[in-house]
């Protein structure tokens, strides 16, 4: 982490997120050592911090660096290879062999490299990766300057990363172990599934859940089949199961959360549990529509994930804003359904919630970290401005995202991303993406 000159940005808009609902003229965050030191009126920011280095965004909105809750970073080297395909299929046909085959160290590294300069492109500070080889993700977060949750994934059949759930296990505590002081990671505890993972693995990770205080990052009723079966292997739903193992609790981040009763609902207000919705995941595998109205409504804190590139098949917070709020009024048949405030705040706040972060990140507050990203409303297609949050969540995209700050840390400037040159990448994808072309010809 380096440490930046002291610094006055100075925006057209500060769009905060705490307090909720607020937009702030012509407005000013001053940053030192890493920290928001202050938010405050431009003329009077000028005069408080005259030895600030000044970085003026006169047609900008200042908000939180986006917190992406649910990905697979490295799975952008997958982007594009195999679409249009119901999940099991698609997982059984194509992303399982491919990874069986291909995926390594190497692989996860260069794959985690590439998504993490594709979200620092698109206002993305934060996000929660599950994947194997997480200790090749830290180098490739590290390296990039992202803030990174490590998942420690558990999964019962053997990779060539780990042979059974303890080993599993073992490697991700130790690389916990070894980063939990540093400043840019903390780590989740990752069984992939309910349909992947055994009661005895799972009673540990609820064990180990709740001695370490440690997030449970999980896909959860994702498809309508996964409820199925396991109503046939196990006599009752998997949200039932993972509650009698002791999974469902504040720790849990519950990811897709697809299918529900109201009971379900209930059950995750009650036991403080958040929710990652993925929306374009969900639209593309066909898994459903996540009743995101109706959970918000009961009190799950709910945030925003991409879900991995092989999926969506962009790593594109600003996407999943829209995709959320727009759905969200259809599913609940109610156009007030998730206003565009509401959006953002789980992109940002919600996201860093759901990790145990939000004293640290989510919104722009002094003593908070300075995770920050600016977008360029001056495009004609951003023209006019009435409210700069609904430009936000319902016009703006990834590419108007000018500046990005990690941790005090300038990583993009006008477009430009700043200390990222990984020697050899480009030309390693593209072996990559040759290797996963040929899988089925040998
Ligand atoms: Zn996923």
């Amino acid at each position: 982490v380096q440490s930046e000159v002291p610094t006055l940005i100075s925006a057209r808009w500060v769009i905060p997120v705490e307090p909720a609902g607020i937009v702030l003229d012509h407005h000013s965050v001053a940053i030192s050592g890493g920290l928001i030191e202050a938010v405050l009126p431009t003329a009077e920011a000028m005069a408080a911090y005259p030895g600030h280095a000044r970085i003026d965004l006169p047609d900008h909105a200042l908000i939180p660096g986006l917190v992406n809750l649910h990905t697979h970073a490295a799975m952008t080297l997958m982007r594009g290879m195999a679409d249009d395909l119901p999940l099991m299929r698609w997982l059984q046909e194509h992303i399982w062999p491919a990874e069986s085959k291909h995926v390594s160290a190497q692989f996860v590294r260069d794959g985690t490299l590439l998504a993490c300069a594709e979200m620092l492109r698109g206002g993305i500070t934060c996000f929660n990766d599950m994947y194997f080889y997480p200790e090749a993700a830290v180098e490739a977060a590290l390296e990039s300057g992202m803030r990174a949750a490590l998942g420690m994934i558990v999964i019962d059949f053997p990779t060539a990363y780990a042979s059974d759930p303890d080993d599993y296990l073992a490697k991700g505590l130790a690389l916990r172990d070894r980063y939990r002081d540093h400043p840019l990671l903390s780590f989740c505890l990752a069984p992939h599934a309910p349909y992947t993972v055994s009661d005895g693995a799972l009673g540990k990770i609820a064990t180990m859940a709740a001695e370490l205080d440690c997030p449970v990052h999980c896909h959860v009723h994702e498809t309508q089949d996964e409820i199925s079966r396991s109503v046939a292997e196990h006599g009752m739903r998997p949200l039932e199961r993972l509650r009698r193992l002791g999974i469902v609790g504040p720790n849990l981040v519950s990811v897709h959360s697809v299918h529900l009763s109201d009971a379900e609902i209930a059950m995750l207000a009650d036991h403080g549990s958040s929710v990652a919705h993925c929306p374009s995941s969900n639209l593309k595998l066909a898994s459903g529509f996540s009743p995101v109205a109706a959970l918000l409504k009961a009190g799950v804190n709910v945030g925003l994930g991409t879900d991995g590139a092989a999926s969506n098949n962009r790593l594109d917070a600003l996407q999943e804003m829209r995709q959320a709020a727009l759905l969200a009024k259809a599913v609940a048949r109610d156009a007030e359904a998730v206003p565009a405030h509401t959006a953002l705040e789980m992109a940002t706040l919600s996201g860093a919630r759901a990790l145990g972060l939000d004293a640290k990140i989510g919104s722009i507050v002094p003593g908070k970290r300075a995770d920050l990203a600016a977008l360029d409303f001056s495009a004609p297609e951003l023209s006019p401005v009435f409210d700069p949050v609904s430009h936000l969540v319902y016009c703006a995209g990834r590419e108007h995202v000018s500046h990005v700050w990690v941790d005090g840390s300038l990583k993009m400037a006008d477009r430009t991303l700043k200390h990222m040159d990984f020697p050899g990448l480009d030309t390693r994808i593209k072996l990559w993406q040759n290797n996963l072309k040929n899988r089925t010809e040998s």
